[in-house]
């Protein structure tokens, strides 16, 4: 078995800075044995990713992170294992990116408002194609132009709700996103739960939604999480019969806390998502 899988990461096909391919090699510098990309609502990467992983020799899945929203607020949803062409995916995926553009445009007419100008074209220059911009993007951006001092003041000066900055995304429903990873053929993880804010009741209702959407995974072992919550969701994986899943997150050397493989253990007990995964490792 797997003895250091990392199955959440993101390249510059999304909002990371490193390609597929120096991902893949960081993986295998760390000791990563298991290895997923999982860029934001977009499978562009994975060709590279995958042909990678193999000329590495570094066991490999498919995967992607979907936004989703529920009760208001923003969910991800990491599918592993998905078939990157099936229509009903890309058709979701596509319509979550297009939304993008006009949230981008609403986003940096907020910014001009109290001040900053250009936010739009700035954000674009750190990322591949106006569809995939992100909130990341703008914070790199207003990093550069010294508005900020790094992204996490930026996200909370402006860029999270009641902020200037802050535009509420239309991301396909939490039940849509996860039926369409399902048709794909993959397997649906709750990724990063600690980090929604719902209260306990809001939380219940989430994990309810989701699996009877066909939701299969919990995300115990992230970045996102702080000890005492990796064992709060791993009880909650086991009370669920959810499989466990663990990712670092990362995004780029400058800005992630964790880099590839640099994951606390998951602890004992638990089923992992990869038992029920089909693993590409020649
Ligand atoms: P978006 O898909 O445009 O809503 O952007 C979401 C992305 O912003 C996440 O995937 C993270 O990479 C990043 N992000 C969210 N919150 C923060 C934060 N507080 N500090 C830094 N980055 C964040
Ligand atoms: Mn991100
Ligand atoms: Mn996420
Ligand atoms: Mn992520």
């Amino acid at each position: 078995m797997y003895q250091n899988p990392d199955l959440h990461c993101h390249s510059h096909f999304s909002d990371g800075t490193l390609s597929p391919s120096a991902l893949a090699q960081m993986a295998v510098e760390q000791g990563v044995d298991l290895w997923a990309l999982t860029d934001h609502d977009s499978v562009d990467g994975l060709a590279e990713a995958q042909q990678a992983a193999q000329a590495l020799g570094l066991a490999w899945v498919s995967g992607v992170e979907v936004s989703v929203q529920f009760l208001g607020e923003t969910i991800h949803i990491v599918g592993l294992g998905i078939d990157t062409w099936h229509p009903g995916l890309l058709a979701l995926l596509a319509a979550n990116r297009h939304c993008r553009i006009p949230r981008a445009q609403a986003m940096a007419a907020q910014l001009e408002a109290v001040g900053i100008a250009g936010a739009y074209e700035g954000a674009v220059r750190y990322c591949q194609a106006p569809e995939l911009l992100s909130r990341t993007h703008f914070g790199r951006f207003l990093v550069e132009s010294g508005h900020c001092a790094n992204v996490a003041e930026v996200f909370r000066h402006y860029l999270t709700e009641g902020k200037p900055g802050y535009m509420p995304p239309a991301w396909a429903s939490l039940a849509d996103g996860v039926t369409a990873i399902g048709a794909a053929g993959g397997l649906a993880v709750l990724a990063h739960p600690a980090r929604y804010k719902l209260d306990a009741l809001q939380m219940d209702a989430l994990f309810d939604a989701f699996t009877q959407a066909g939701g299969r995974g919990l995300e115990v072992s992230t970045s996102a999480h702080h000890p005492h919550e990796i064992s709060h969701y791993a009880q909650q994986a086991q009370q669920r019969g959810l499989l466990a899943s663990c990712g670092s997150d990362f995004h780029s050397p400058e800005e992630s806390r964790w880099r590839l493989g640099e994951l606390p253990p998951m602890p004992a007990g638990l089923v992992p998502v990869w038992s029920a995964l089909p693993i590409s490792a020649d």
